[in-house]
């Protein structure tokens, strides 16, 4: 089945892009709960973090780069920012391909509300 976000990264379904490579893309979140809020996602689609394996261990430094170089460009790598992946339910993830939330551009809170 296809995803949400591998029908964004197909120019299916628009998104404001701002960073494409051979291995990644990033877009701006649809719903911003930041300032800055952006999705790292693999161009090669992992349901989630619970099927994470070894062979994914480059991939994901990549993502790690990315958002730190990502953080630079939009201004919020001084004041700090904040990097989620969501799995499964009780992680509240929405979409079922592998993603980095890079959110900041203002104090951001508690990490988990109570
Ligand atoms: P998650 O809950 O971690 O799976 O996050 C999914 C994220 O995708 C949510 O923050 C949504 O706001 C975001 N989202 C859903 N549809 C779109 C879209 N068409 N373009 C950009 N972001 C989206």
């Amino acid at each position: 089945m296809t995803t949400l976000f591998e029908r964004i990264i197909g120019g299916e379904i628009p998104a404001n892009f701002v960073y494409r490579d051979e291995r990644v893309v990033a877009f701006r979140d649809i719903h911003p709960r930041a300032p800055v809020h952006l999705l790292i996602v693999p161009i090669r689609p992992i349901p989630t973090a619970d099927d994470v394996t070894e062979a994914d261990e480059a991939l994901l430094g990549h993502m790690f780069v990315v958002a730190a170089q990502l953080a630079r460009r939009e201004g919020i790598s001084a004041d700090g920012y904040r990097l989620i992946v969501n799995c499964n339910q009780h992680g509240g993830q929405e979409v079922f391909h592998l993603h980095l939330h890079l959110l900041g551009g203002k104090p951001l809170g508690p990490m988990v509300s109570v």
